[in-house]
Formats: structure tokens, C-alpha cells, sequence
């Protein structure tokens, strides 16, 4: 195998019309073009090439997309989501992907990132996005990033108003996290202009473009009634106060529409919104976790990937 030389020769029209060999595109040296002609005989000392494989920034394997600075530093997907400029140099996101990185990566085999809870999945990076979230490790209740009125297939339905479902939402607003609704789809007339993600707020309806929805396997959670502010042990928590108060998820009947909000305990009320207000209630159903019995490894049909060795010849998928 050869590495960096062209496959042909071939042109390139750059943008003052000239054509150039593509080879001197790269701005190559004399130097490199004479190493153009090296042969690849073996790779690096695997360390050093798993060390190259880390996000400067968390120092963890990036799981793509994998992101380039403007300088050419990488950054895993995490990191960047948090970061306004490269954590290395501070110049700005701007490269792009990295697709050479991002196939490297998606080849290597990684351990479930629930193996310290007793996962002994093996996967190609690229197979293990979907064991994690199915992993019967992993938490079963969660929170996902979704925007413009999108949601993942299984949002956990909070009610229902104008004929259409509600999904469980939650976003910030005004030093709060507060849980609200999605509709399933934007009911006509109900809200032009606005997002189909709506939370009660300060005596109005506030919309959300950008919110995290709530999932879980079918099962794993269900409506208890409630009152006066009261929460169970095994609420779930929808979210917290501008004044730091936890915040759950509730819903009551509205004129023949079932809608969810949020349980506000030293209000003594679950608040809704509705047509651009927020309603209360002292009366409501609370959202619990039902209690189920632990994983065990013993019936964990994903172990049987424990074990594979770099050497192994595993082919690039299992399922
Ligand atoms: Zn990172
Ligand atoms: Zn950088
Ligand atoms: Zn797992």
C-alpha cells in the first residue's frame, strides 16, 4: 500500500481558473513529494496511535461526529456542544468534520459505556450508539436534546390537546429548568409562529425551540394521583426552580384536555399552559417510576462479545 500518492494524476480547477496537478493542491514540498513514494510496511506502536485517537479536551475516545478547529485540532462532539472556540488554541469550530478520523474510529471496538454497571458488550464504535441506547445497563429514564419540534421514538406521550399528543419536554427558562409539553404535531391555529414546545411559566406559556425530551422503555414509568403539591418517592424529577426547588412532572384534565406541565410542591399545584397562559391545579396525576427487578448479567444475551482480543479477525458488525 501507498500512502498520499494520487490515484492518477489528475486536475483541479482552482478558483482563478488555473488547473494544477492535485498532488500540488496539498502544497507538497519537493521534500514530500519525494516521500510521496514511501511504502506503508506497518503502523505506529498502537499506544502512540491510541493516544492520537483521544479528545484533547476530555481526554475520552470521541464517538462521532468527530469536529476539526480552524487549526486543525480535534474535538469529540461533547466537548464542542460546549465550547464556544477549540479547547486547545481557541480558534474557532469552523473546519468542519474530521471523516478520516471518524472512520478510524468507527472501526475500533470499544466496551459499552455502561461496563462499570456490569455491561459486558463489545461493539464497533459504530454499532455501539445502538446497544447504549438500548442497553438494559444504561438508565432507563433519560432526558434527550431535541430541537424544532422534533423527538425521539420513544418519548414518553404526557397527554393529549386539540387532538394531538403531548410528549414530556423540559428547557430552561429564566434561571429555571422547567418541564412543559411538545405537541406530536402542530394542531392548526393553535400557535402561529410559535414552537410546538410550550412550558407554563410566570403566569404565561413560554415556547421552546430547543428542549430535552423525556424517554423510557414502555413500563418503566406511569400516572399516580396526587394533590396539594404532594410528590411520591419515586417521582419522577422534571426539572428545578429559579429559586433552586425541584420541579416534577404532572398533568390534569383541562375542558376535555389532558395535559402535562409541572408540579410546583410549595405551590401546592400542578401548572399547565394553555392558549398562552399557564393554569393551575391543586389536583393532578404525578409521573412515577414503576420498580422493576435489577439486569442480571446471567441473561444478558450482549456478553457474549466479552473478551475479543485486537488480534481477533471479528468481522466489522454484530447483532
Ligand atoms: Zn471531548
Ligand atoms: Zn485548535
Ligand atoms: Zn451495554
Amino acid at each position: 500500500m501507498y500512502f498520499c500518492t494520487p490515484p492518477s494524476v489528475y486536475y483541479v480547477r482552482r478558483k482563478n481558473g488555473n488547473r494544477r496537478l492535485g498532488a500540488r493542491m496539498a502544497g507538497a514540498e519537493a521534500s514530500d513529494a519525494v516521500m510521496m513514494s514511501c511504502e506503508l510496511k506497518e503502523l505506529g506502536p498502537v499506544s502512540e496511535i491510541m493516544k492520537l485517537l483521544e479528545c484533547p479536551i476530555c481526554k475520552g475516545l470521541p464517538i462521532p461526529p468527530i469536529w476539526n478547529c480552524d487549526n486543525g485540532h480535534i474535538s469529540c462532539d461533547q466537548c464542542k456542544s460546549q465550547l464556544d472556540e477549540c479547547g486547545l488554541c481557541r480558534a474557532p469550530f469552523a473546519g468542519g468534520r474530521n471523516f478520516f478520523m471518524e472512520g478510524v474510529v468507527n472501526d475500533c471496538l470499544v466496551t459499552c459505556p455502561y461496563a462499570e454497571v456490569g455491561c459486558g458488550a463489545v461493539f464497533r464504535t459504530h454499532f455501539m450508539k445502538n446497544h447504549a441506547a438500548e442497553c438494559k445497563f444504561g438508565p432507563k429514564i433519560k432526558w434527550i436534546s431535541c430541537q424544532n419540534g422534533n423527538f425521539p421514538p420513544n418519548a414518553i406521550k404526557g397527554g393529549r390537546q386539540h387532538g394531538v399528543d403531548l410528549f414530556i419536554i423540559r428547557a430552561p427558562h429564566m434561571g429555571s429548568t422547567t418541564p412543559g409539553k411538545l405537541y406530536e404535531f402542530a394542531p392548526p391555529g393553535v400557535h402561529p409562529g410559535g414552537s410546538k414546545a410550550t412550558l407554563a411559566w410566570g403566569g404565561g406559556e413560554r415556547h421552546k425551540f430547543s428542549y430535552e425530551v423525556l424517554v423510557a422503555p414502555l413500563g418503566h414509568v406511569s400516572w399516580v394521583t396526587s394533590q396539594n403539591g404532594d410528590t411520591t418517592h419515586n417521582a419522577v424529577i422534571g426539572g428545578v426552580s429559579e429559586t433552586g426547588e425541584t420541579l416534577y412532572i404532572g398533568r390534569f384534565l383541562h375542558e376535555d384536555n389532558l395535559i402535562n406541565g409541572k408540579i410546583h410542591p410549595s405551590h401546592r399545584c400542578c401548572y399547565i399552559g394553555v392558549n398562552g397562559r399557564e393554569i393551575a391545579s391543586s389536583t393532578y396525576e404525578i409521573l412515577v417510576k414503576v420498580d422493576l427487578p435489577p439486569p442480571t448479567e446471567s441473561n444478558d444475551d450482549s456478553t457474549m462479545n466479552r473478551n475479543i482480543s485486537d488480534n481477533d479477525d471479528m468481522p466489522a458488525y454484530y447483532s
